[in-house]
């Protein structure tokens, strides 16, 4: 079994001179982080013609963006109902909407980048893990359908063997626009895209300080310092010093994955014969969907700990139960790789994009990362080129988590919270 992610280890590798480059001089656009956020605001501003240096501390992906399911589903972080109730139905649908406009958008940036990466719209199950919660699924779908004008299909339990070959669910609801796609080959795809559109990547290239200077800021790192007009922090769950005011508003909770073996084109048609992405509906789910190759990566957060090698192979094994539980089929598979990264979650389960002392910022995805860090990269170029309604999320308050001050002890408590949770509701 390989201890690294699946994507990461099954796409080409970026170009070595990027961890030799000279820092030095002044840029427009100093953007911090080479996730999916950072590479893709990098390329856009580019496109609109700044000059850009892109520091990320490992390699282009390394985060989260390198390491997710690979899912670009539709639907807020905490729930169309619940955002909904929360802020009425006028400031909600925008954002509700915005997912959808960014799996678009992924769609086009594959399709004029020639980015091969097996995007497709296989379309979403969400599973109903009790009784009540396929009655909620009903109705989340009647408020799609007939408030928002948006297709939303309910699989009844007894119909559910013709989405999924497991009996331990209490029915569906379809959203067919969601799409699946190989983040390793996206992710590196989308970074030599930004390299044509003229960004300078620096890899192996931490951003240690970042201080004012005059009207920007002076970055420094390993190999040297630049002077920026603006910066984007897009550090998303990695977030460390020198950036403490974003750490302290972004929980890294560990999410985990395991893929098996290849299991063949029949076997992926008893699992999953429409090929959907799957999640279920508890508050600590577990998501699984097919590869390009056919296997069946089955991910979750099967302890509320950091990823450290010790704690993914603890979480792969509770993974791999967890998975012969649902699909009693793959008890014999065995598992390939095995590997965890950091969800950033902000303490609302909201987005989180502005600038602060004349820093931008964009993070806070919990879980939805895919589609809506990429939406925020496209976006917030425009919103640092002085157009602010480009920026949806920037009338929500960025309140710090209390009691987090650097190394996220309350994990364990939150972990606790949540399975107490999904026990009662
Ligand atoms: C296991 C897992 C499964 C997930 N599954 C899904 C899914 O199926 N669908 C979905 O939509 N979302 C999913 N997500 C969430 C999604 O992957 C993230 O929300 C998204 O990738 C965040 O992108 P980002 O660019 O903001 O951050 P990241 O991709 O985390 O990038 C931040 C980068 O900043 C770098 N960095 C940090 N500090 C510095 C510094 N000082 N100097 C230079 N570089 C620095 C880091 O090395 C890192 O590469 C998942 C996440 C995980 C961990």
């Amino acid at each position: 079994m390989k201890f690294t992610s699946y994507w990461l280890d099954t796409a080409p590798a970026g170009a070595a001179e990027r961890s030799t480059t000279v820092v030095e001089g002044r840029t427009d656009v100093a953007v911090i982080g080479g996730g999916l956020t950072g590479v893709v605001a990098a390329l856009h501003l580019a496109r609109r013609g700044a000059k850009v240096h892109l520091f990320e501390q490992h390699t282009v992906g390394f985060g989260a963006s390198g390491r997710n399911g690979g899912m670009a589903t539709t639907g807020m972080s905490i729930g169309i109902r619940a955002a909904v109730a929360k802020m009425g139905l006028d400031k909600a649908e925008p954002l509700y909407r915005s997912y959808g406009q960014a799996i678009d958008l992924i769609e086009k940036l594959v399709a004029d980048e020639g980015i091969d990466c097996d995007f497709a719209r296989p379309g979403k199950l969400n599973l109903a893990t009790k009784p009540a919660h396929y009655e909620g699924f009903a109705k989340t779908a009647e408020l799609l359908t007939t408030r928002l004008g948006v297709e939303a299909d309910l699989v009844p339990k007894a119909e559910l063997h013709r989405e999924i070959g497991s009996d331990v669910y209490h029915g569906a609801l379809i959203d067919s626009k969601s799409a699946s796609l190989h983040v390793g080959k996206y992710i590196r795809g989308l970074g030599e895209a930004a390299e044509r559109a003229g960004v300078t990547i620096h890899e192996n290239a931490p951003v240690l300080t970042l201080a004012k200077r005059g009207s920007g800021h002076e970055l420094t790192t390993p190999r040297g310092r630049i002077q920026a007009d603006q910066v984007l922090v897009a550090t998303g769950a990695y977030t460390r010093r020198p950036f403490r005011w974003h750490q302290v508003r972004i929980a890294p909770v560990g999410s985990f994955i395991i893929a098996t073996e290849p299991l063949g084109t029949s076997r992926c048609d008893e699992l999953l014969p429409t090929r959907r992405v799957a999640s279920d509906s508890k508050n600590i789910l577990n998501y699984f969907r097919i590869t390009p190759d056919n296997r069946l990566l089955f991910g979750g957060r099967a302890r509320f700990a950091m990823s450290n090698p010790e704690s993914d192979e603890k979480s792969g094994q509770i993974l791999r139960d967890a998975m012969v539980r649902i699909l009693p089929q793959l008890s014999d598979a065995r598992i390939d790789y095995c590997w965890g990264g950091l969800v950033d979650m902000s303490i609302d389960r909201m987005v989180h994009a502005g600038e602060r002392d004349g820093v931008y910022y964009s993070m806070g995805y919990a879980g939805h990362g895919v589609q809506m860090a990429t939406y925020m990269g496209r976006q917030m170029a425009e919103y640092m080129a002085g157009v602010p309604e480009a920026n949806i999320w920037r009338d929500f308050p960025f309140r710090r988590i209390p009691g987090h001050f650097g190394p996220p002890w309350f994990l364990p408590v939150a972990g606790a919270y949540y399975k107490l949770k999904d026990r009662v509701s």
